[in-house]
């Protein structure tokens, strides 16, 4: 049901996508918002074994879309250099659409929030991590977004300047 890309000259590897994916560190979450208006907000986030997860406050209008309905998308955009006088950008981006639930488990909670902070914070001691999550367990809640189709796509400029 997902669609192919128009442009598949521009298709990056799968395994680009996925370096994408690991590299980045914020992206645009899609939601299906209120009143039919599609909710898109900026998030942090950590990929790992096909799943991307997000930490977020309890309420708000994020959770309030998940409820609605699990189907998400997530965009990361890796490269955008404006050429002005090309009247262009080099641009790398991905897509990932998949299904998102808010994690109830206990232990899958502290799995997800432990990748975010070794994402994040990877210098940090375990004591400083483990005091860290501690400080916010209660209000925090953690999101999963398992991806069932990711593409990921280049400009044309960096897809000859490959080949
Ligand atoms: C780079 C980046 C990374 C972020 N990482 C995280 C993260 O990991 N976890 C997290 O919880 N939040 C993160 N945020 C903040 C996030 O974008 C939301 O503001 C936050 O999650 C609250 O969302 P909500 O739907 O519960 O807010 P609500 O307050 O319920 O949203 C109500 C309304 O406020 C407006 N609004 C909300 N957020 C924004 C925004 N960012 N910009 C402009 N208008 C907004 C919208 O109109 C929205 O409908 C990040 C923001 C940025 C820019």
């Amino acid at each position: 049901m997902f669609r192919s890309m128009r442009r598949k000259r521009q298709q990056l590897a799968h395994e680009e996508a996925v370096e994408i994916l690991r590299a980045g560190t914020s992206g645009v979450l899609a939601l299906a918002g209120d009143d039919g208006y599609p909710y898109a907000v900026p998030m942090s986030y950590v990929y790992a074994d096909g799943k991307l997860y997000f930490h977020s406050a309890r309420a708000g209008h994020k959770v309030d879309a998940v409820a609605r309905s699990p189907k998400a998308s997530f965009c990361v955009i890796a490269q955008d250099d404006v050429l002005p006088e090309r009247f262009t950008t080099l641009f790398r981006s991905v897509i990932a659409f998949g299904t998102i639930r808010v994690l109830e488990d206990e232990a899958e909670k502290r799995a997800a929030i432990e990748l975010l902070a070794r994402r994040y914070s990877p210098n940090e001691s375990a004591e400083s991590v483990d005091a860290e999550i501690g400080s916010f367990w209660n209000a925090l809640c953690l999101l999963e977004l398992t991806i069932e189709h990711l593409t990921g796509k280049e400009a044309k400029e960096l897809m000859m300047a490959r080949s």
